[in-house]
């Protein structure tokens, strides 16, 4: 009897061991195998450096900013194609009486006379970012790959030039872009910073149509796009006004979007927003920027 039990234990505990080999043999073998092989394949290396750099080598693109920020919704100002003597001056004064921060997205073009050249400075003087729109205003999706380059070199050079600080947005003309700009802005450490609220004010629609818009779109982390370029500011200044009275009503506070880097800074400045601050149904600007 006994040995009898002994035989059927004996049985199943050789029947145990093997489904246990079965098991965990392979999960073992799976386990050590790659770290094993990895070291000296290099397939293995280049693949698994591959991906990320492919997907690193692209700069990060931003409609918002970031919504909230010690608890409060945040809004920012942005104003493009300047800078512009007598119109740019406008929009500066206005900000500077309602203590709040902006985003200038600037054309080399229009950075050539002393008077234009020390708006530059009094932007960033004041406060605020001096960014890369472009030198010309050209749309550079349809731009050979040098010329973006060559038009990123002269602006990432212009405006430290004349700030001393390094700028890290860049919003193509247009909103417009392709692979060309993605690989060189990421190349110059710069975030395409986009928009998710247009007034469109380059159509001329009223400043009271304007603030319909700004009003009915305004969500934590949204951007607005103004002009103040090509004489938009008097319109510009008065939209801003009415815009931080409205959003600050709603509890909201102005943020700077787009920090420039100061000398001896070495960290990269450029933040990925937490939030595309897009209005739902909305899912690329439309316009012209
Ligand atoms: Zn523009």
């Amino acid at each position: 009897m006994s040995a009898r039990i002994g035989i059927i234990v004996g049985v199943i505990a050789v029947a145990l061991a093997a489904v246990a080999f079965l098991f965990f043999a392979p999960t073992m073998t799976a386990s050590v195998g790659p770290s094993v092989s990895a070291s000296p394949s290099t397939s293995d290396s280049a693949s698994a450096s591959a991906s990320p750099v492919r997907v690193t080598g692209l700069a990060p693109v931003a409609f918002g900013g970031p919504e909230h920020r010690n608890g409060h919704p945040m809004v920012y100002l942005t104003y493009d194609d300047g800078p512009d003597p007598g119109s740019t001056d406008l929009v500066l004064n206005e900000l500077k009486t309602l203590n709040v921060p902006a985003t200038f997205f600037v054309l080399g073009m229009f950075m050539q006379t002393p008077q234009e050249q020390q708006l530059i400075k009094d932007e960033y003087a004041q406060g605020h970012s001096v960014s890369v729109h472009g030198f010309t205003h050209g749309d550079m999706l349809k731009w050979r790959r040098i010329t973006v380059v060559k038009e990123l070199n002269t602006m990432t050079s212009l405006i430290p030039q004349l700030t001393g600080a390094t700028p890290t947005c860049f919003r193509p003309p247009y909103g417009s872009y392709g692979k060309a700009v993605l690989v060189e802005a990421k190349r110059k450490n710069l975030r395409i910073q986009l928009w998710s609220i247009d007034t469109e004010d380059w159509q001329l629609p009223g400043v009271d149509k304007m603030m319909q818009t700004i009003s009915s779109q305004l969500v934590p982390g949204s951007v607005i796009l103004m002009h103040d370029g090509r004489g938009h500011g008097r319109i510009a200044s008065e939209v801003t006004r009415r815009t931080v009275a409205l959003a600050k009503s709603r509890g909201y506070e102005f943020g700077q979007l787009c920090p420039m880097t100061k000398p001896g800074e070495t960290a990269s400045p450029v933040p990925t927003p937490t939030s595309t601050g897009v209005p739902s149904g909305l899912t690329r600007p439309g316009a012209v920027s």
